[in-house]
């Protein structure tokens, strides 16, 4: 009989395993209490990335006449057509995600997954009725959700979360944001774009502090935001938010984790604005699903641990995706790749995930898109590597679309020319990145990238022009 293999959650995680768990053979259940496709097709990657589309499109016809087109009329976000377009968009996405399913021979069941008991769960739909399912295998895939400050909680109305952002009827005039990571600087960007002022506050010294993204793509971020007049303040963290006829007036103060400020850095100070987006985090959903009632345990934070075989601490019940938290990987295509690995798995194969070489897509203005160690990263680890860095505008391609902002840079182990990361900066930065996890994953070294031939013009010879520059030819760099 085949295995019956019960998955809670249909986000880019949950939908990926329960296909491949249907692949192979398995009788597969999804239940999803939303819509399928998760925060990342919902309320993340794909809405954000609508939105990132329209004001990039809007920044365009500002600089229209810089391109020799006289365009007449006032161009302007009209939010409403955005967010129709986002709809369109997305229903299209989770009516591909259903039809795959079904193709699959796939069981969606809507509603609440909760667990019963070992092999035991229900479904509670909105309704209120129930249906029991049994499984054999158990794969959780219910995500994260926006993590809510206790001091200044969401209200949806002047302290707004990601989600609120990506449903907004209209564009505030002014916006300070609680968080300089990758969904705080990915907003500030877009809704600077479109109109509004915009002010970052971050508690750590740079935009983007994770380990994976390297200094210099912070620096050059930090730059061309102020060059937005994105109003930017690190070592620094929200005091408090108080509510005014107008909006918000924000307390700034010092930031535990900065060290050595100086004395009048760390006098608080207030910024007014219209809203406030809290983007510090995320949190586990994992509360009401029952996961004690099969003994499975979770970390001090509330997030599933699991192995590199994506097993939990209970025998046939696999995690992946974001339930497994920062400790892991909180990106889509690393939820997809460990759901390939559950499935496998749990049909009775015995596959390992690989967190070596996995990809960062940031959609900043402009992008950023890493792989592999930070310069940083290699010299700690004791590597003996050097980071070779070019800039956008030595590119023909970058001059034409006038994208002049940004570099690419290549860490490199010298002697061997290893390609050890690689980390860009610039317009298309999220593409053109996957030229460096082909070469990271596979071992390339900087001559391999260097002898491929690289079509002009395009962004992409930034690639062979960095790769020669790590083995001192560089040509235009
Ligand atoms: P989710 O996508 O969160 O899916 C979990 C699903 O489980 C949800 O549909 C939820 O409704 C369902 N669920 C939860 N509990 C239950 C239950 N008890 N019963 C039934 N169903 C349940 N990542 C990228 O790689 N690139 C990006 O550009 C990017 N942009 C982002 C932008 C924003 C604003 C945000 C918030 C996130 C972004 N991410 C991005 C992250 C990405 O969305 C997540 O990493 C990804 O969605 C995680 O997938 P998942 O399957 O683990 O969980």
């Amino acid at each position: 009989m085949a295995a019956k293999v019960l998955v809670i959650g249909g986000g880019p995680g949950g939908y990926v395993a329960a296909v491949r768990a249907a692949q192979l053979g398995g009788e597969v259940t999804v239940v999803e209490k939303e819509n399928v496709g998760g925060t990342c097709l919902n309320w993340g990657c794909i809405p954000s990335k609508i939105m990132k589309t329209s004001a990039e499109l809007l920044e365009k016809i500002h600089q229209a006449q810089g391109f020799g087109l006289a365009v007449t009329g006032e161009a302007k976000p009209d939010m409403e057509r955005l967010m129709a377009r986002k709809a369109s968009v997305i229903n299209t996405q989770i009516k591909g995600i259903e039809g795959l399913l079904k193709h699959h021979k796939i069981k969606l069941m809507k509603g609440e997954g909760i667990i019963d008991g070992p092999g035991k769960a229900s479904v509670r739909g909105a309704d209120g009725s129930t249906a029991a399912v049994d499984f054999d295998r158990l794969i959780l895939a219910m995500g994260s959700t926006p993590m809510n400050i206790p001091a200044f909680p969401f209200d949806g109305d002047r302290i707004l979360s990601s989600n609120h952002i990506l449903a907004i009827t209209e564009v505030p005039q002014s916006i300070l944001i609680v968080g300089g990571g990758v969904i705080g600087c990915e907003f500030a960007c877009i809704l600077s774009a479109l109109g509004a002022k915009v002010t970052v506050v971050e508690a750590l010294d740079r935009l983007l502090p994770l380990p994976s993204v390297d200094a210099d793509c912070s620096k050059v971020l930090q730059r061309e935001m102020k060059k937005r007049k994105i109003d930017i303040h690190v070592n620094r963290t929200v005091a408090a938010v108080a509510k005014t006829e107008a909006g918000v007036s924000v307390t700034i103060g010092p930031s535990p984790f900065a060290a050595d400020l100086k004395e009048k850095e760390k006098v608080p100070f207030q910024v007014e604005a219209q809203k406030v987006l809290v983007s510090i985090g995320r949190s586990p959903a994992t509360s009401g699903v029952g996961l004690e009632k099969i003994g499975l345990t979770l970390n001090a934070k509330g997030w599933i641990p699991a192995d590199d075989h994506m097993r939990t601490n209970v025998s046939g019940v696999y995690a992946i995706g974001d339930i497994l938290g920062p400790e892991k990987v909180m990106l889509a295509h690393a939820a997809s790749a460990e759901g390939l690995v559950a499935a496998e798995n749990a049909m009775g194969g015995d596959k390992t995930m690989d967190y070596r070489v996995i990809p960062g897509a940031i959609f900043t203005m402009p992008e950023v898109g890493t792989v592999g160690l930070s310069e940083a990263q290699a010299i700690e680890m004791g590597i003996d590597a050097r980071g070779d860095s070019v800039l956008y505008r030595a590119i023909g391609k970058a001059q034409v679309i006038d994208e002049l902002a940004g570099q690419a840079k290549i860490v490199s182990e010298k002697g061997t020319g290893r390609v050890l990361g690689v980390h860009l900066i610039g317009a298309h930065a999220t593409d053109l990145v996957a030229e460096g996890a082909l070469a990271v994953q596979n071992g390339l070294t900087v001559a391999q990238i260097a002898g491929t031939i690289h079509a002009h013009p395009t962004l992409a010879e930034i690639m062979s022009e960095t790769a020669m520059k790590a083995m001192d030819r560089a040509l235009h760099g």
